[in-house]
């Protein structure tokens, strides 16, 4: 076995990228073997939206930060691992099948990243640190309760002096802002006959006065994103990133990396146990007919990872190909929702129980007590990160350019 050649498991069989060595393999596992307690595997099959239970994903966190692990597809001046992107892949695939908590991760999928090619050398020397360390974590606010879709109509304003802006307003559907220590946020600083004009992106320390978090709790009973308020919240002009009134752009580039790295196949392969766990708890037609559907979502599945690993190789998911990463949005999250769908649909009498039902249903109850928050909540992954509706508009923008290129 030593140092054999092993496939990643994705249908590209044949080309050099799907393989990683079998000593490579043979880490990973013995490192999730080893640190993955019961308790941390308990959060992670447990988890029905896109992080796990806090206190499991911050010492996951540091684990792999202490291993070095914590972000792969980083530049390794950066702290990044230098593996293949197959190397990648297996490493999520098997952080998957052992049920490792999913982390809290703006930070390391799209700030870090965005800073790392847009921010001052001021800001990648304060801020990335810090998020490898897990010792930051960070909320993105953006929306407001009249520019979702139409983001440019954002109101949210900043007033300029000589080392502030002062800003005022209320972001919504901040995801995870009440356990954030940071928020990168998009301001008001002018008005300009276009509306993306005269937006600026700026970098707020939630510890600063002036900010309150109200909770908003899902249909799925959990308490992922919030209300954020900023009265005279006080943000250096250090904490700019790019120009003023130019943040359109930088936040259209981090939208890019952030859409097609927040429903990536680890994800994914995540909600899949769960329907292989359920499919073990089925018994005579329903297992049959179970394993039938499954057959044909998992194909879709398989699918979906040869599309992530040939744009991810040919390095189409870093930001600039908006056509790519609208793909892979609308794709992952679609089949986010089916793998939620099929398992709802086989979950049996606790699905719609309103009260506890551990003592009278044991396991049954809690696979179908999750069957059911896992659905609501993955209804949620064709709205964030835009919804699938404008990610259809942005791919037939780009087939219409690209035809108009051809002819
Ligand atoms: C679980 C979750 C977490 C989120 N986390 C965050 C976060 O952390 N930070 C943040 O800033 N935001 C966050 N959001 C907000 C998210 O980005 C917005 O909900 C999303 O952009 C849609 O905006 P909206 O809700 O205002 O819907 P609207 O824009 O009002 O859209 C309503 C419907 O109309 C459709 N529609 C609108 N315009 C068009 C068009 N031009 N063509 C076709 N159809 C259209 C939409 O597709 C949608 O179906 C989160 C949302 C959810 C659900």
């Amino acid at each position: 076995m030593h140092n054999r050649l092993l496939s990643v498991d994705v249908p590209l069989a044949g080309t050099r990228h799907t393989e990683v060595s079998a000593d490579f393999a043979r880490d990973v596992r013995n490192f999730l073997d080893l640190n993955l307690t019961d308790e941390l595997r308990e959060a992670g099959r447990r988890t029905t939206g896109v992080y796990s239970e806090i206190t499991a994903c911050r010492f996951w966190h540091k684990r792999l930060f202490r291993q070095g692990w914590i972000a792969p597809a980083w530049p390794v001046e950066f702290g990044g691992t230098g593996w293949s992107v197959a190397q990648r892949l297996f490493f999520d695939r098997e952080c998957a099948k052992a049920d490792a908590p999913i982390l809290f991760a703006a930070g390391l999928r799209s700030i870090g990243p965005l800073l790392m090619t847009m921010g001052t050398a001021e800001q990648k020397e304060r801020y990335l640190a810090p998020i490898l360390s897990g010792d930051h974590l960070w909320c993105q606010g953006f929306s407001e309760s009249a520019a979702g879709s139409d983001l440019a109509a954002l109101t949210t304003r900043a007033r300029h002096n000589d080392t502030f802006y002062i800003v005022n307003g209320r972001k919504l559907w901040t995801t995870g802002a009440h356990i954030a220590s940071h928020m990168f946020a998009l301001v008001r600083t002018g008005t300009f006959p276009q509306p993306q004009e005269g937006i600026t992106f700026l970098l707020i320390d939630m510890k600063t006065p002036g900010i309150s978090v109200q909770p908003i709790m899902t249909i799925d009973g959990q308490h992922e994103f919030n209300e954020v308020i900023l009265d005279d919240v006080a943000v250096s002009v250090m904490d700019r990133v790019g120009e003023e009134h130019k943040g359109w752009s930088v936040a259209k580039h981090l939208m890019r990396m952030a859409r097609s790295n927040n429903t990536n196949s680890g994800l994914l392969r995540r909600a899949w146990r769960a329907v292989e766990r359920q499919c073990e708890s089925q018994e005579g037609w329903r297992k049959t007919a179970l394993a039938i559907q499954k057959a044909e979502v998992e194909i879709q599945l398989t699918a979906f990872e040869s599309l992530e690993l040939s744009l991810l190789d040919a390095n189409r998911l870093s930001g600039d190909d908006e056509a790519a990463s609208s793909l892979m949005k609308v794709t992952a999250t679609e089949l986010h929702q089916r793998i939620a769908q099929l398992l709802f649909d086989f979950s049996g009498q606790y699905r719609t129980a309103k009260m506890d039902c551990t003592e009278h249903g044991g396991d049954t109850y809690e696979l179908d007590r999750f069957a059911t928050e896992k659905y609501f909540a993955s209804r949620a992954a064709s709205i964030y990160s835009g919804a699938n509706e404008i990610h259809r508009n942005l791919i037939g923008r780009n087939l219409i350019r690209f035809r108009n290129l051809n002819y």
